[in-house]
């Protein structure tokens, strides 16, 4: 037993979904006290908690109505029409802390709302199925204007992309993962590509159809997403970085959305991933590290895509299983 508790790697040929529930379970109950420095991104935790369990089929195991309660009690909101004119984003905040009042944030017209926590509190209520028939889109919408700049883009985020939650209303958001990777140009090219997919500027599967773009240059993407697949089989977020856990999913994501994964080596790929599976469950960024959400997360969405047996399919440019993403 003490040999096996030295040894964080799992040497199990296979993808250990058990334990991978187990370790989720272990996140769900309470977050270790690693996570105290990431607690103003604590909608995010949880979001990578539960669409992981989501993908694992485990979502059975979760108070649904407490995790909505506990979601919606992040919304900011408005006291009156004008607030909507004021510059002010009225979106979900990320934690607890961040609800402290303005005053003592020294900043009376910043509630501290953003696109990443907004994106993640969707997310979770579209995962729990949450009826939105009731839910103030419209205060999000019509404040997510002042937010945006006058070449498109969105103050203070990377990038954005658009969260369908009923079929007449729709929101967007962001690339939460930028507070953990940054300056890797594979979950940029993710961002791209799904915020044109959901904008409905290009088909999808367009490799499979045949058919080409009219906005990006498929053959130099495609040549660009292949050279990342390393020689260790994993793939690596820009030349000269280290295969790394989430790119299975940033890069691989994109060919998804492409239509371009038969071009990617999956047995290289498993073998891998299996590299940076724990024993306690979940998936590290590199061989030798502890597991922890984010790639964990990622690593399972790898799965996914990977086609798993028993793993829920993803809807790729939304971040949640195509079950979420439909409502069922
Ligand atoms: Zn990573």
């Amino acid at each position: 037993m003490a040999s096996k508790l030295t040894q964080p790697f799992s040497i199990d040929p296979s993808f250990d979904k058990d334990r991978h529930v187990r370790f989720l379970d272990m996140m769900y109950e309470l977050l270790p006290s690693d996570y105290e420095s990431q607690e103003i991104n604590h909608l995010t935790l949880a979001y990578f908690t539960l669409s992981s369990l989501d993908i694992l089929g485990a979502l059975d195991r979760v108070d649904k109505e407490a995790i909505v309660a506990w979601v919606l009690s992040f919304q900011a909101h408005k006291k009156d029409q004008d607030d909507l004119r004021s510059g002010q984003f009225y979106g979900f905040l990320g934690s607890r802390s961040s609800q402290f009042p303005a005053d003592a944030l020294k900043n009376s017209n910043c509630n501290s709302s953003h696109l990443a926590s907004t994106y993640s509190a969707l997310a979770i209520l579209k995962i729990l199925g949450y009826d939105f028939s009731l839910f103030d889109s419209e205060s999000i919408l019509r404040s997510m204007r002042n937010l945006q700049q006058s070449d498109g883009s969105h103050m203070m985020v990377a990038l954005v992309y658009v969260l369908v939650w009923n079929p007449m209303a729709f929101s967007f958001l962001v690339n939460i993962m930028y507070t953990y990777d940054t300056s890797d140009t594979g979950g940029a090219t993710y961002c791209a590509i799904a915020s044109l997919r959901l904008m409905g500027f290009i088909e999808d599967d367009l490799l499979s159809k045949g058919v080409s773009s009219s906005i990006i240059d498929i053959p130099v993407l495609l040549d660009w997403m292949m050279q990342r697949q390393a020689a260790d089989g994993g793939f690596q977020g820009r030349l000269n970085k280290p295969s790394d856990t989430c790119y299975a999913f940033w890069v691989g994501g994109v060919l998804k959305i492409l239509g371009g994964s038969k071009f990617v080596n999956k047995e290289a790929l498993r073998d891998s991933l299996l590299t940076c599976q724990s024993v306690y469950g979940g998936f590290s960024k590199f061989p030798g590290e502890l597991p922890e959400l984010y790639h964990s997360y990622y690593g399972f969405s790898a799965y996914s895509l990977l086609e798993e047996p028993t793993l829920n399919s993803l809807c790729v440019e939304l971040g949640i299983t195509k079950r979420a993403a439909s409502g069922s």
